[in-house]
């Protein structure tokens, strides 16, 4: 008989925040090419629809009375206010995944990150805070994206240094310097995180058939 080193594990919540602009989506568009059975989790928002943006894909665009409404409702695992929105993380879909030992991937601020810690899932969470490698390279991946006007832009600049204020209460801190390097360690760090003791509650059936053989042996 051998021991299935596959055992069942326990999803993780994979949390990246980062100020606006410092490649977080890109990393995380990444992280979900490489492993298609990560869950993205996808936000519930306030603002309007940038170019290219879908319905349900990127975001659910809602208005803000829906948005209150879903709050209400218990529906949010975390909602905040950014930048004068609010964005939110729809529970159910998050709660399905991780029961059925599937990881969720949240691409949120840090109330965000700090409501997700605190909720009854926090002890899966597996947090990871991207800082860029200096401002006016911030500014120049604002302005590379092609999406907002100086205005939307000048605005996340001036909240990024409250935003890279949060980074201590993360689990990891990686500096985007280049691309494929800060990929490769997220890769490292999420490929480590799912090895965790904690997240692999079936550990003890193969610790048990292992005491079995060794009585067999006696
Ligand atoms: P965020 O989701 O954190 O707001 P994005 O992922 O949208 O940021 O990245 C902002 C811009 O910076 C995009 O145009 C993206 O292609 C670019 N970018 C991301 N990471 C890097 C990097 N390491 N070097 C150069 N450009 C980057
Ligand atoms: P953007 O408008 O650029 O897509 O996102 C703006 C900011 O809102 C980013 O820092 C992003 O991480 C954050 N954000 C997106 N979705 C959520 C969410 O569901 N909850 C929280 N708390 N923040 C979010």
């Amino acid at each position: 008989m051998s021991n299935n080193p596959d055992v069942a594990r326990r999803g993780l919540l994979i949390i990246l925040s980062s100020p606006s602009g410092a490649g977080k989506s890109t990393l995380a568009a990444r992280l979900r090419a490489w492993d298609s059975t990560l869950n993205f989790s996808v936000s519930a928002t306030t603002r309007a629809p940038r170019p290219g943006e879908e319905h349900g894909r990127e975001y659910y665009f809602h208005s803000r009375e829906e948005f209150r409404d879903m709050v209400a409702k218990g529906d949010m695992l975390e909602h905040a206010e950014v930048f004068g929105n609010y964005y939110g993380s729809p529970k159910g879909p998050v709660e399905e995944a991780i029961n059925a030992g599937r990881d969720v991937l949240f691409d949120i601020d840090w109330q965000g990150g700090q409501q997700v810690r605190a909720s009854a899932l926090g002890k899966h969470v597996l947090s990871i805070f991207i800082l860029p490698p200096s401002i006016p390279e911030l500014e120049r991946r604002l302005y590379s994206r092609a999406q907002d006007s100086k205005e939307v832009i000048d605005g996340r600049m001036s909240k990024s240094r409250d935003e890279i204020s949060h980074w201590p209460e993360y689990d990891y801190v990686l500096v985007n310097e280049d691309l494929d390097e800060t990929e490769a360690r997220l890769k490292t760090i999420v490929a480590a995180e799912r090895l965790r003791l904690s997240q692999q509650p079936d550990l003890v059936n193969v610790v048990r058939g292992l005491n079995q053989e060794f009585e067999e042996r006696s």
